[in-house]
């Protein structure tokens, strides 16, 4: 027997992820934003431009594709989303700005599984890219802000927010960092040789005592230059007056390189230590990537697995569509089995939900326990004798009334009721 790969799921009831996706895909288009849909296998060069040599996610959690032999390009299974939207963006030259899309993305990261994390997991990937203007950070943070509380009905989240500056504030505050660190000779080993390689990284770093340590570490939202400051304070006004509310958390940095200025994530209570399931921010990855000019950017992502987990527990409260009434037709002898296929046909032709049980071997008793299994509102009797009249018999399931109706009146009969 074969069992799955570690860090993989079988989800075998998708009606809670298909509430999550419906919803949100036409909450994203009430918005304007537009569904796209990306390769799965990216070249691994483009995460190591994007998202960072020095992060987790390239630097020991990649799914790189065994190649065939000739082939001088590396491979991978695609880690994240925003390096793609981008790269698709440039490749395709858009013109219409800001462009507004989103995606839902099957993710690859060589993680160590546990709850809320796998290796394959899948998020709903939103960008708006080419707007310098921090009000449309304003615009995605209430939007998702509205998806989670109002239409996901999400409760008891939280909002963390924080500013990391222009590039030129990170410069530096790295010197103002390193000094920290420099001072602190507690610290673990990765965060040693991340103080030198990139300090901004240690805030990320899992170790209690680490994450003590910076309690007391200098904050990069005073050290922003003034038009960062002003962009930072109209942020937090401009999140008040729409009653979006947020807690400012000066150590969040997000884990891949890309991000300047605002970050943010949604984290909530109900997920233990993968608190986090949403995270975004501002970031410049054109140019990384190639470009003469620089496309400001700003876009988050939702993980459909740890939403999930939060949904769960509440699954009572939301109104999940219900699936149609069912028919069940039954031949009650093989002989019938293509009359019973006709009439199926037919069922299906006027849009009515429908089974069939085509058990040739079994009894006309097992066969209406195993449509009765099914939950059916009716079951359509088909042997010999309404064969022979063009007609079927029809059992009403809650009353176990039964009517015998001609053929060509039973979708009109199934209709009206
Ligand atoms: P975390 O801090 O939990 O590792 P992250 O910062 O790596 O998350 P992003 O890369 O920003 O996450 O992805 C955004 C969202 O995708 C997360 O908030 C989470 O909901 C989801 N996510 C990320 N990694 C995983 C994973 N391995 N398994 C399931 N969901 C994930
Ligand atoms: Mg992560």
């Amino acid at each position: 027997m074969f069992q799955k790969i570690k860090g993989t799921q079988d989800f075998l009831d998708l009606s809670l992820w298909q509430f999550i996706t419906k919803t949100s895909a036409e909450y994203l288009n009430l918005h304007n934003f537009n569904q796209i849909k990306l390769p799965a296998i990216e070249s691994v060069d483009l995460f190591k431009r994007s998202v960072g040599l020095e992060t987790d996610i390239v630097n020991k959690e990649m799914f790189v594709v065994e190649q065939r032999t000739g082939s001088s390009e590396q491979i991978c299974l695609k880690p994240e989303a925003t390096a793609s939207t981008m790269r698709a963006f440039l490749e395709n030259g858009i013109q219409n700005l800001p462009w507004k899309v989103f995606s839902f993305d099957t993710l690859f990261r060589y993680e160590r599984p546990q709850k809320g994390r796998y290796r394959e997991f899948n998020q709903c990937n939103i960008e708006t890219i080419g707007t310098e203007s921090i009000s449309q950070d304003v615009a995605l943070i209430s939007m998702l802000d509205g998806l989670f509380s109002t239409k996901l009905k999400i409760n008891n989240y939280a909002l963390v927010l924080n500013f990391l500056g222009c590039q030129n504030d990170r410069l530096n505050f790295r010197e103002v960092l390193t000094n920290f660190l420099q001072a602190s000779p507690n610290i673990c080993e990765t965060c040693q040789k991340r103080s030198t390689t990139n300090p901004l990284r240690i805030f990320d770093c899992k170790s209690e005592s680490c994450q003590s340590i910076y309690q007391n570490a200098p904050k990069i939202i005073n050290h922003l230059c003034e038009s960062c400051g002003q962009e930072w304070q109209q942020l937090q006004n401009h999140l008040e007056l729409l009653g979006v509310s947020f807690a400012i958390k000066p150590e969040l940095v997000r884990g891949l390189d890309y991000y300047n200025k605002t970050v943010f994530e949604f984290t909530s209570s109900h997920l233990g230590s993968q608190s986090s399931f949403c995270g975004g921010g501002r970031y410049e990855l054109a140019t990384q990537l190639g470009s003469k000019t620089a496309v400001p950017a700003i876009g988050a992502a939702f993980g459909i697995e740890r939403i999930l987990l939060i949904l769960e527990q509440i699954q009572d409260k939301l109104l999940l569509s219900q699936k149609p009434a069912l028919t069940v037709v039954i031949p009650l002898n093989p002989e019938q089995n293509i009359l019973a296929l006709l009439v199926a046909q037919n069922l299906a032709q006027h849009n009515l939900a429908h089974d069939i049980i085509l058990d040739d071997t079994s009894s006309v008793k097992s066969k209406m326990r195993k449509a009765n299994k099914l939950g059916p509102i009716y079951c359509v009797l088909i042997g010999q004798q309404e064969q022979e009249s063009n007609s079927v018999t029809l059992k009403n399931m809650v009353t176990s009334e039964e009517q015998l109706i001609k053929q060509i009146d039973l979708v009109s009969t199934l209709k009206n009721h």
